[in-house]
């Protein structure tokens, strides 16, 4: 975006700036030819006024009048043909002679208007006497008493060669440039266009402007439908107007290919930036995506070890790291103590009733043979009326202990009742069983529990799969021959029935 921008603005700066140029080129070129023109028209009025003065001064002399039109015609090429005409209308003489105008009655329109207002004048364009469109410069004859004699003239042919169309041949054509002149009544005096000299343009507003006597610069479209620049100035000798003029299109064509070879040079830059911007965004998005990757499976055990897979390049994202291996830490010694918690006993810190259910059904799926002792206090209650309740948790507790020691590792203690306790011992027979029993027995009857001092236990011992039995019923067995070495004196160990 921000590389078409800049080529967009840089295009727009430079489009506005080459039309500014080129509007004010146009108007100083407009002006030039304009003071250029106004300069040639005031020479050639001078000229004729001078002549004016000599043909008067010798006013019956054919020959003055011979030489003075030869030498208007050649001495300056300002006009394309001269003539002296008496105050009646005749022509006195006229050059080149080639027109055969001399002894004529000139009728023409810019003959007529030069006897009529008897001043210096330039006429409107008309067709001539000699058929050619001209304009017509003339200037009166007075005498010494002054008394009109006539007046002396030159034309200008409009569509030939002649002086204005040296003076206005503009020479910058291959730019597309070209100019044009239009009198008073909007008709065109000077065109590259020959064809269209004569011609009346109205509704064009530079022309409008123009004869008004403004100069100045426009962008407008011409008759042609063309978008063009123009630049504008008036003539004040003759009342026209002279309107240079460039098409846009011309104008802003080198600036076309300036931004196709600026966008050929920028463009290796530009791509070659985008691709850095891509790669550098994507490597710092690297480590955020696998945080928020990671962030999806927090309670998975696997949490940890991929947060410390994750590169955490930049201070930001190993922040992020760093509190989330935090918080995962947290969480999971939360859901640890949590489990703890609900697979524990919280007097004894032996398993409670849900994990002894939960290793029960481990070892049967896995089709392990085990052994169940069901452990019982002798006569806890007048512990706990001797001593107090208080005391009693402390036996129970000290009796856990010693259960513990006396047991290995691979067996199971729990705690699943107010002094009752369950030991399963997977893979154990009957005998090692009873053996295991004994030296529990032996060892809480041996140990002080101070300040109760000896304590006994009774002992049931059951089975699985040795009696194929569901394991509700294992525990009930063990329950039995708990409560059968109750009843035969207690201090000792049973085993269920059918269990050898
Ligand atoms: P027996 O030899 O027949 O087992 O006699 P006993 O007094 O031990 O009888 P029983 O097993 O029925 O007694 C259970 C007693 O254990 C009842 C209660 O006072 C005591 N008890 C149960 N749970 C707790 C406990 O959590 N803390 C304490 N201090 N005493 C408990
Ligand atoms: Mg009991
Ligand atoms: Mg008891």
């Amino acid at each position: 975006m921000t590389f078409l921008n800049g080529f967009y603005s840089s295009y727009q700066v430079q489009k506005q700036q080459l039309q500014l140029q080129t509007l004010k080129s146009q108007s100083a070129y407009a002006a030039k030819l304009g003071l250029a023109t106004d300069r040639f028209l005031q020479a050639a009025q001078q000229q004729l006024a001078y002549s004016a003065k000599v043909i008067a001064d010798d006013f019956y002399n054919v020959t003055t009048y011979q030489q003075e039109v030869e030498r208007l015609r050649l001495q300056t090429n300002s006009f394309n043909s001269t003539v002296i005409v008496e105050a009646k209308g005749k022509v006195l003489d006229v050059s080149p002679a080639s027109l055969q105008l001399k002894g004529h009655q000139l009728q023409s329109q810019g003959a007529k208007q030069a006897r009529l207002v008897k001043k210096p004048m330039i006429s409107e364009p008309y067709i001539s006497a000699a058929n050619n469109l001209i304009i017509f410069i003339s200037h009166p004859i007075f005498n010494k008493d002054n008394e009109y004699l006539g007046y002396v003239g030159g034309s200008i042919y409009l569509k030939e060669a002649s002086i204005l169309h040296s003076l206005l041949q503009i020479h910058f054509h291959e730019d597309g440039s070209y100019l044009y002149v239009v009198d008073k009544n909007r008709r065109l005096l000077y065109h590259p266009d020959k064809s269209r000299i004569g011609e009346h343009v109205y509704d064009n507003n530079v022309i409008e402007a123009v004869l008004k006597g403004q100069s100045g610069t426009q962008e407008l479209t011409n008759s042609q439908g063309l978008t063009v620049l123009a630049g504008y100035a008036p003539l004040t000798q003759a009342h026209w107007g002279i309107i240079t003029q460039r098409p846009l299109a011309k104008t802003l064509e080198p600036l076309d290919g300036l931004m196709v070879s600026v966008l050929y040079r920028t463009i290796p830059i530009g791509l070659a930036t985008f691709i850095f911007i891509l790669l550098l965004a994507r490597f710092i998005a690297h480590p955020l995506r696998d945080l928020a990757h990671t962030a999806n499976m927090l309670d998975d055990p696997a949490a940890s070890s991929a947060l410390k897979n994750v590169k955490s390049w930049y201070f930001e994202s190993a922040e992020l790291r760093k509190a989330m291996l935090k918080g995962v830490a947290v969480l999971h010694n939360r859901i640890g103590a949590l489990h703890q918690e609900a697979s524990t006993d919280p007097l004894t810190g032996l398993n409670n009733r849900r994990s002894l259910d939960t290793i029960l059904a481990q070892l049967i799926d896995t089709n392990t043979s085990f052994a169940v002792l069901a452990l019982d206090i002798d006569y806890f209650k007048r512990v706990n009326d001797q001593y107090g309740h208080d005391i009693g948790d402390i036996v129970l507790q000290s009796l856990a202990g010693i259960v513990s020691d006396v047991t290995r590792s691979s067996d199971f203690v729990a705690r699943t009742g107010g002094e009752e306790f369950i030991v399963i011992s997977p893979n154990a027979d009957a005998n090692t069983a009873y053996a295991l029993a004994e030296r529990i027995r032996l060892s809480v009857a041996q140990t002080e529990i101070p300040p109760v001092g000896y304590i006994n236990i009774s002992i049931g011992i059951a089975g699985w799969p040795a009696d194929e039995l569901p394991i509700e019923s294992i525990l009930k067995h063990a329950d039995q021959a708990l409560y059968e070495a109750k009843n035969i004196g207690r201090n000792r160990c049973v085993l269920a029935p059918g269990y050898e």
